[in-house]
């Protein structure tokens, strides 16, 4: 499909005044320019603030409840420097570091992809957003109908993958015939399903399933602790509240968010326009707050791609303006209803 000139002109027209207003805020904000430095100042402030609240609870200031929840926002943080990472915003020359950031964000959200993996797909979703081959968004739930399986997988990526296992393979050995996904991207695929999720992922996904049957099981009675019950309680707990149970919450906020924001199915590809919607109403705030604003600010990023994530939340404002003035879909939860597709059906 072509993009219509009207199209093209829209999107030079956004994309234009986005950039003049990141240029306007980096002119007035002098500190901007230490981007590496902000980029690093922020994943050590999230990190110290998810190993402060972890000590706060083991000495019993903080109950677990707390605690998950002060971790899963810390963890947004760095889902978002991740993200910024992946587009090479900080130390892209001092390799050294740029490492370490990436294995620190990953470290503290083990249950992601590996993010040296996600880039190629994270790269390939900006280039077909909302086709068949969006890995990374369909991954995510982007596109799936509206119903309980949904909701189930929605933030956990190990049971969305074996549950549509039999279909999506089919959708891609059906998208390689028709030539839209190459031989170096099916090498890709294989080797993401593979050791994409290793060592931290898989491991962690099956010490919870095995964890939440024991303690449902000991919860209704219906299995009497013995002594390696409590010690097994005892050493996987901390992980748990630690490490699984912030992110499957974080993970299921942003995933809800960023599935529905994106279109599928039926747009254009590379139009911009259609990829993505704004997805504010006030009662996404309890998902915005563990996935730092992702519905009001990622399309801004379609847009103006190289920008920091902290630029996005300033530049929101005058985004948005912009955005209504060309007609992008604020709210649009008739995609909801309708698997995530452009136009109604
Ligand atoms: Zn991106
Ligand atoms: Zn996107």
């Amino acid at each position: 499909m072509n993009i219509s000139d009207i199209d093209i002109l829209k999107i030079r027209r956004i994309t234009a005044q986005l950039q003049q207003e990141h240029d306007r805020l980096r002119m007035k904000f002098k500190f901007l320019k230490f981007q590496n430095f902000i980029g690093l100042a922020l994943m050590i402030l999230s990190v110290i603030g998810i190993l402060l609240s972890t000590y706060l609870c083991f000495v019993g200031a903080m109950n677990t409840f707390l605690l998950v929840l002060t971790i899963a926002f810390w963890n947004s943080i760095l889902h978002e420097l991740e993200h910024d990472l992946i587009h090479g915003l900080y130390f892209k020359k001092v390799k050294f570091i740029h490492n370490m950031m990436l294995f620190t964000v990953w470290f503290f959200r083990p249950l992601t992809l590996n993010p040296w993996i996600r880039k190629y797909w994270h790269y390939n979703h900006h280039q077909h957003s909302g086709q068949k081959i969006d890995i990374e968004e369909r991954g995510v739930t982007n596109g799936e109908k509206w119903g309980f399986l949904r909701l189930l997988i929605t933030p956990d990526l190990v049971l969305g993958f074996l549950l549509r296992l039999r279909r999506l393979k089919k959708e891609i050995i059906q998208e390689k015939q028709n030539g839209n996904f190459s031989e170096k991207d099916s090498e890709k695929l294989k080797s993401t399903v593979l050791f994409g999720m290793l060592p931290f992922g898989i491991p962690l996904h099956f010490l919870f399933y095995f964890w939440i049957i024991l303690y449902s099981l000991s919860y209704f009675g219906l299995f009497s602790p013995t002594n390696w019950t409590s010690s097994f309680f005892e050493i996987s707990n901390p992980v748990i509240y630690i490490f699984v149970l912030p992110n499957l919450i974080r993970q299921f906020c942003l995933h809800f968010i960023t599935s529905n924001m994106h279109y599928y199915g039926d747009i254009e590809e590379g139009n911009i326009l259609q990829q993505t919607q704004v997805l504010n109403r006030w009662w996404t705030w309890p998902f915005q707050l563990f996935c730092f604003n992702f519905g009001s600010t990622h399309s801004i990023h379609h847009f103006v791609v190289n920008e920091p994530f902290y630029l996005r939340q300033m530049s929101m404002k005058k985004s948005h303006q912009v955005f209504k003035q060309e007609g992008i879909r604020f709210n649009d939860t008739r995609s909801f209803k309708n698997a995530n597709h452009y136009w109604p059906k």
